[in-house]
C-alpha cells in the first residue's frame, strides 16, 4: 500500500474573471522507501499539488489518502489530526515558531500529535547536531542551524510522509546537500518522501523525479529511467 496516493486531483482558482486550472487531473503514489523529486515550471502547480498532498487545501475533484486515511474532504479537525500524526512538513523558510525555543518547537510538534516524548526530541536534535542550540530562538541560528531545526520539527514525529516544498532554495551548497541526505536517510528508514524543487542536482540525488506542466503530470522516471507517462 503507497504511504500517499492522490488519485485524478483537480483544483482550480478563481481570480476575478478568471480560472486558473493549477491541478487537471493529477495522480501519484509514493511508497514507503521513495525519495520523489516534483520538478517543473513554476505556475506548474507543484506547491498546490503538495497542499493538497498535505490536507492543507482541498481538491475540487479527486481524493487524497496518507496512510490509509482518507483526507480530501474531511473536516479540517481531521485533516489537522492525520497531519500532525502522518506528515512531516518543510518549507523554504519560516519552519519555526519564532517566539519558541528550538526544543519548544519540536515539543509542540509533539504535542500537536498527542505525544510529548522529551527524550525523543532530545535524541532527535542530538541527531541533527542543534543539542547545543536546543533553547536558541529561530532568530539566534545560521543558516544551516535554522534547516536543520525545521528538519527537526518536520521529523518530530516519525512521520509516515515527508512533504518539502523546496526545502533547499534558500540554503547554500553544502547546508543543501546536508538536508537532502538527511531526507535521503528518512526515505532510507521507510519513510516517503516528496520534495518540489527547481535544482536538477537534487532531483537527480532522489529514487523518482515527477515532472509537472500546467497542472498535469508531464513525466514520471523512476533512476533516469520512464515508469510511465
Ligand atoms: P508552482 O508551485 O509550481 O510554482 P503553484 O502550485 O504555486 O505553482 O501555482 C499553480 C497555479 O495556480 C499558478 O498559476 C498560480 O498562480 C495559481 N495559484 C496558486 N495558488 C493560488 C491561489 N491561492 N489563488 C489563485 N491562484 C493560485
Ligand atoms: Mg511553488
Amino acid at each position: 500500500m503507497p504511504v500517499v496516493e492522490a488519485h485524478e486531483l483537480y483544483r482550480f482558482f478563481h481570480v476575478g474573471d478568471i480560472e486558473v486550472r493549477a491541478l487537471r487531473g493529477v495522480s501519484l503514489a509514493v511508497r514507503s522507501g521513495e525519495a520523489v523529486a516534483v520538478t517543473g515550471p513554476s505556475g506548474s502547480g507543484k506547491s498546490t499539488l503538495l497542499a493538497c498532498l498535505a490536507g492543507l487545501d482541498e481538491p475540487d475533484g479527486g481524493m487524497v489518502t496518507v496512510s490509509g486515511s482518507p483526507l480530501s474532504r474531511r473536516s479540517e479537525t481531521v485533516r489537522a489530526a492525520v497531519r500532525a500524526k502522518h506528515i512531516g512538513m518543510l518549507f523554504q523558510a519560516n519552519n519555526l515558531l519564532g517566539h519558541l525555543s528550538v526544543m519548544e518547537n519540536v515539543v509542540v510538534a509533539q504535542r500537536l500529535a498527542g505525544r510529548v516524548d522529551r527524550l525523543r526530541a532530545d535524541q532527535l536534535l542530538a541527531s541533527l547536531g542543534l543539542a547545543e542550540r536546543a533553547n536558541a530562538f529561530s532568530s539566534q541560528l545560521s543558516g544551516g542551524e535554522a534547516a536543520r531545526a525545521g528538519l527537526a520539527v518536520a521529523l518530530a514525529n516519525e512521520p509516515a510522509l515527508i512533504l518539502a516544498d523546496e526545502p533547499t532554495g534558500e540554503l547554500d551548497r553544502r547546508t543543501a546537500s546536508a538536508v537532502i541526505e538527511l531526507l535521503l536517510d528518512r526515505a532510507r528508514s521507510g519513510a516517503a518522501v516528496i520534495v518540489v524543487t527547481h535544482s536538477a542536482a537534487v532531483a537527480e540525488s532522489l529514487t523518482r523525479e515527477v515532472r509537472l506542466g500546467d497542472g498535469r503530470v508531464e513525466s514520471d522516471y523512476a533512476n533516469a529511467r520512464m515508469v510511465h507517462a
